[in-house]
């Protein structure tokens, strides 16, 4: 069979990597250089077991001052844009108890795929993606958020998750070091001792890689402008050069943009940008920088340790499409890194990256076909700030739905 992958993200690039291994022939699309949309700079957290969704009842608490806040790490700058206040609506309405357990339970479950595809994938393609399987803590600064986080991790244990432990802040700091000149800072913390991280970029070249061997074919240098669609079946993606590409299957896995293209075959996704930033530095400094992964809750930051790296990403924006890296932004990433971490790096260059989350409502990714859409049109995307985590589970999930239809 011979399916079309629009879209070469993290996402993108394992649904194609998944399809090969099935057997079928792969055409990839893309207008930019693979990884370069939400993938290339995240976080780098393989969260398996940190699946909370944002759409949690704890948001209404924390609303006025995530919004209000100079320094909040959310941020939301209305548009003229229907998509933007209905994204916003569905969000607030998925804020409650029922859909937040039900949305843990089913990223719990596509999460644990996940770490089982790549793990075998990293194991058949020897992947040099700078792996690392060190834990991961998440940090509270006050008691009440240190305690609303150890009703969820009852919630997670309930629901099959991997073991995760409470611990007071001393204990923290002799997981990792690295927090101690800090210690006073937080309430405690919850850590997963099986959590690991990697680089998104390396994934998504080391992929490249791999299937240029397989002969896939790539189309990269033009967006994908129309959807040709027959009597509900899908007969080709057309470039903007105004070419047809046809094949037998097609997967939609363009990220946030994905709605655009989707509405053309009568699909309609609820999938919105959350713009977030990082920075990446060397770890050069004379102080200690972290080898365990850090969250520091209050301030919605990720710290990840790759090789002699840490990569420090957060920050939530509903601002449209704009591309722009704030210059207060990333000092802000700078000195929360400066303030945690103190000199363990030289901060020469911190590599800034934006990137736009594509999220829906619930935090749940939108995967394979869809009742409204064409038989042989699947999506792939949606996995809002768990995309890399999610990566490889949903592309296998989506391959065996393709593979299963012939
Ligand atoms: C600040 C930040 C931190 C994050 N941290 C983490 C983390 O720690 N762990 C985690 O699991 N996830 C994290 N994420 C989320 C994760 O990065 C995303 O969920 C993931 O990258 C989405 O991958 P994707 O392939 O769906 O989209 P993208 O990587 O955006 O890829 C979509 C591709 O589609 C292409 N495209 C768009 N339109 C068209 C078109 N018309 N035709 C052809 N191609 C098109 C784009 O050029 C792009 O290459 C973070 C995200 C951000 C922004």
């Amino acid at each position: 069979m011979h399916v079309c992958v629009v879209g070469a993200g993290v996402v993108g690039l394992s649904t194609a990597y998944a399809l090969t291994q099935k057997g079928h022939r792969v055409t990839v699309i893309d207008p930019a250089a693979p990884g370069s949309g939400a993938t290339g700079g995240n976080g780098a957290q393989l969260s398996y077991s940190y699946v909370q969704p944002m759409a949690d009842p704890g948001i209404w608490a924390q609303l006025p001052q995530l919004l209000l806040s100079p320094s909040s790490a959310l941020k939301v700058r209305p548009q003229w844009d229907p998509a933007q206040w209905a994204w916003l609506l569905r969000f607030l309405k998925a804020c409650n108890t029922a859909q937040s357990h039900s949305t843990t339970a089913q990223l719990l479950r596509l999460a644990a795929q996940s770490r089982t595809a790549l793990d075998a994938w990293r194991e058949r393609e020897a992947l040099d993606i700078d792996f690392s399987a060190s834990g991961k803590l998440v940090m509270f600064r006050s008691a009440a958020a240190f305690h609303a986080a150890r009703s969820q991790l009852a919630l997670q244990r309930q629901l099959g998750g991997a073991p995760q432990q409470a611990v007071s802040a001393e204990e923290a700091c002799a997981i990792e070091p690295a927090l101690t000149p800090r210690r006073d800072a937080f309430a405690g913390g919850i850590y997963t001792d099986s959590e690991c991280a990697a680089d998104g970029q390396k994934l998504c070249d080391a992929l490249v890689r791999i299937l240029s061997v397989r002969d896939v074919h790539w189309r990269m240098g033009q967006p994908v402008q129309r959807l040709v669609v027959r009597d509900q079946h899908m007969e080709a993606v057309q470039l903007a050069s105004g070419q047809d590409i046809t094949a037998d299957a097609f997967v939609l896995s363009t990220g946030h943009s994905a709605p655009l293209l989707a509405v053309q075959a009568g699909i309609r996704l609820p999938v919105y940008p959350l713009k977030g930033y990082s920075i990446t530095v060397d770890t050069d400094g004379p102080g200690l920088a972290p080898r365990v992964s850090i969250t520091d809750s209050a301030r919605k930051l990720v710290f990840a340790r790759l090789g002699e790296r840490l990569r420090v990403a957060g920050m939530v924006e509903l601002v449209g499409r704009n591309t722009g890296i704030p210059a207060d932004r990333i000092d802000s990433l700078r000195s929360a890194t400066q303030d945690l971490f103190g000199d363990c790096s030289r901060f020469a260059d911190l590599h800034p990256w934006t990137g736009m989350r594509p999220a829906t409502p619930t935090g749940l990714p939108v995967l394979g076909r869809q009742p409204q859409g064409p038989a042989n049109l699947y999506l792939n995307t949606g996995h809002g700030g768990l995309g890399l985590t999610l990566a490889a589970g949903s592309a296998v999930e989506v391959a065996d739905a393709i593979t299963r239809s012939v």
